[in-house]
């Protein structure tokens, strides 16, 4: 049970972490595997500024709600049928990142030109049919346009971003938006100057951001200041 209350309170604080830095505002949401089970934890339908730990709901991968009283986020499929496809995602971030949104809408796909948007040396696709994932068909279809990437854009909406645990995909998260944010300014500039798949390979290796490494320890500790000063005012 101490594994289970670890992993809500790591996902309330990605949350709110995720809402601070302006990705998922009053909607978004983020959750979690239970490791080694098919049940994830997520935020019912709130604020994700506001998440508790008490908050969480804990569904099955057939879509059942197993335990929380309050009413589910409507596109809790959108979770449910990634976690079914990806053995390996532990943690499922939906955003909606303005500059990410801002890119998608002007038919433009995240390519690498920076150090973290290497994370993403294949760049980022983008899933073109507009509205909210909320149906088993559409959570089905947007799992299958992720694929085995780490993120996919959804045009006039926002994105996905997967990791191993909370940490990885919400930090992951902060650097496709910023990603996203380079290559418009560089963009209005005039030709942006996009790595090669074997020059944001190399740079991905060299800031390695995996799920328990140092560095994103260190990246984690940074936004929970963030969060902590915000939240102080
Ligand atoms: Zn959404």
């Amino acid at each position: 049970m101490d594994d289970i209350r670890e992993l809500k309170e790591n996902l309330a604080l990605a949350s709110r972490i995720l809402a601070n830095e302006d990705l998922a505002q009053g909607w978004g949401h983020i959750s979690v595997r239970v490791p080694g089970t098919d049940r994830f934890l997520i935020p019912p339908s709130m604020s994700p500024a506001l998440v508790t730990p008490d908050d969480v709901l804990t569904f099955d991968l057939a879509g059942n709600r197993l335990e929380g009283d309050k009413p589910p986020n409507a596109e809790t499929w959108l979770h449910t049928c990634i976690y079914r496809q990806r053995s390996d995602v532990g943690c499922v971030s939906h955003i909606h990142p303005p500059i990410t949104i801002t890119l998608g809408a002007a038919g433009q796909e995240i390519r690498p030109l920076h150090n973290f948007g290497s994370l993403f040396p294949d760049g980022v696709r983008l899933f073109t049919r507009p509205g909210l994932i909320d149906s088993e068909q559409l959570g089905t279809e947007v799992a299958a346009a992720l694929g085995q990437n780490d993120a996919l854009m959804l045009r006039g909406h926002g994105a996905i971003v997967v990791g191993a645990n909370a940490r990885h995909a919400c930090i992951w998260s902060i650097y496709l938006e910023e990603a996203a944010r380079i290559q418009l300014y560089a963009t209005l500039l005039g030709s942006p100057q996009f790595y090669t798949r074997e020059e944001a390979s190399m740079i991905k290796g060299q800031i390695y951001l995996g799920p328990n490494s140092i560095s994103i320890q260190r990246a984690w500790d940074y936004y929970v200041e963030r969060l902590s000063k915000a939240s102080a005012i």
